[in-house]
């Protein structure tokens, strides 16, 4: 088939280039000409488990190709998927101008029937206005779809080339039998694809993000109230996540979550809620406990140093909002960095991925090292904020003897806490017993 993918970000490149994989004519577009311009010379600009190899090989075989006219991308293309950021308005809401910009565009410039595919995620209702706006200008016959994308980032190639279930809301049956033919290659084992109203659909994503949110905020809870009655969150989450009715999944408390759709999509559909006259007492409550988590080992560390972090030296093990990926939106590494520099810390960072697109935003105020050791150089405290698989077993007779003092302060509970004890390091976790 032929094939558009208007965005060209995490998303966007990745169903692209999942699309083209299955044989499928692919066009990307992006407004962003650099972009364009870098991927059109080879270059992949983020980082994706699996991605580079598909693209090239794609790209090579000329079914992935890069444009930043939309008249030219869409040209013959029967699907037109967008991938567009939704980003929080100031009030919470999504805010909608790129997806409903693309579709006031869209309209003037089709020559034949389209399936207009959102792929972004939407408050419901954006599939009819959509449609309203490809209205304005249409001389042909479109149909607005909505597919839902629940990739994960890190993981994204397999989630998009074997999906749990894929996610369809359409009213129209011309357009839900080219989207059955298109997924059909991605479900050959049998994974469902759920057809439903447009509404639906659309709903049915923020549900799962505020869903998976709310088990976290739980767990970072539970986690606050072992410390406070000196059990150990380790086994508990064992106890209760080997009832099949919880399951084992997210069920590790941390520094809280981060990334640029868990944060917007509760706070969008707790908006739309209140739009609806609804109050959604519980995605308060999700946001709530997760703003006060991610900085919730400060106030050791401060205590550590008595309130003077002035000539004190941080290494920070882990930028990335979680491991597999470049992706720094709203990371909670970056929040405990700015009040560690705010403090007068000296940061030295390390992060196998990330650390380019920090770089953007910190400039030289902190450090950057391309070895976790070296990063934990001579520093004081050692702040662990991404699980990253390095860092869970590192050498700790060296790290012991490169630091200036044992301390560390683990924002995702990588190491045994006795173990710890008995190698000397005084080690704060998360829901576990403190060794001072
Ligand atoms: P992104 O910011 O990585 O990418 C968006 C891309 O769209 C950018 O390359 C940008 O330059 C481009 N763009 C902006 N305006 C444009 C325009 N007018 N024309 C063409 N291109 C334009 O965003 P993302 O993370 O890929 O997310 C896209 C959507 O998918 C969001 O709604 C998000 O909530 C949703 N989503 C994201 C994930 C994820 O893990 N990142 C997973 C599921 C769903």
């Amino acid at each position: 088939m032929k094939i558009a993918v208007v965005g060209t970000g995490y998303v966007g490149l990745v169903t692209g280039t999942c699309f083209a994989e299955m044989g499928n004519n692919v066009t990307c577009v992006d407004i962003d000409k650099e972009k364009v311009l870098r991927m059109q010379s080879g270059q992949v600009p983020i980082y994706e488990n699996g991605l580079e190899e598909l693209f090239h090989k794609n790209q090579k075989q000329g079914r992935l190709v890069f444009t930043a006219s939309l008249e030219e991308g869409i040209e013959n293309a029967e699907i037109i998927f967008l991938a567009l950021p939704t980003p929080p308005g100031a009030d919470g809401s999504a805010d909608l101008k790129y997806v409903l910009g693309v579709a006031e565009q869209l309209g003037g410039m089709l020559k034949h029937y389209a399936i207009i595919v959102d792929k972004s995620t939407v408050p419901v209702g954006t599939g009819e206005l959509v449609h309203e706006r490809l209205s304005k200008n249409a001389k042909v016959e479109f149909d607005v779809v909505s597919n839902p994308e629940f990739l994960r980032e890190g993981l994204a190639i397999e989630d998009f080339m074997k999906p749990e279930r894929v996610v369809i809301g359409t009213d129209s049956q011309r357009a839900r039998k080219v989207m059955e033919e298109l997924y059909a290659p991605f479900v050959r084992q049998g994974n469902p694809i759920y057809f439903m109203d447009i509404r639906s659909a659309e709903l049915t994503k923020y549900a799962a993000n505020a869903f998976l949110a709310a088990k976290i905020s739980f767990m970072n809870e539970i986690a606050n109230l072992c410390e406070l009655l000196g059990a150990n969150v380790d086994e508990v989450r064992k106890g209760m996540g080997s009832d099949s009715r919880i399951g084992k999944r997210f069920l590790f408390p941390g520094i809280g979550y981060g990334g640029s759709c868990f944060p917007k999509d509760v706070q969008a559909l707790s908006h739309s809620a209140n739009q609806a006259g609804y109050r959604f007492h519980i995605l308060d409550a999700v946001m709530r406990v997760n703003e006060q988590q991610r900085t919730k080992l400060i106030p050791f560390v401060l205590n550590h140093f008595k309130n003077d972090l002035k000539g004190k030296v941080i290494a920070v093990w882990g930028l990335a909002f979680k491991p597999q990926t470049d992706d720094i939106r709203e990371a909670p590494a970056l929040e405990n960095i700015n009040i560690l520099l705010q403090h007068g810390a000296e940061v030295r960072v390390h992060d196998p991925e990330a650390m380019a697109n920090v770089r953007k935003i910190f400039g030289d105020k902190i450090s950057y090292h391309e070895l976790p050791m070296d990063a934990a150089n001579g520093a004081d405290l050692l702040f662990i904020a991404t699980e990253w698989q390095e860092f869970r077993s590192p050498d700790f007779d060296a790290l012991a003897s490169i630091m200036k003092e044992k301390v560390i302060a683990d924002g995702r509970n990588l190491y045994d806490v006795e173990a710890m004890r008995e190698r000397g390091f005084k080690y704060v976790s998360i829901g576990r017993k403190a060794v001072l």
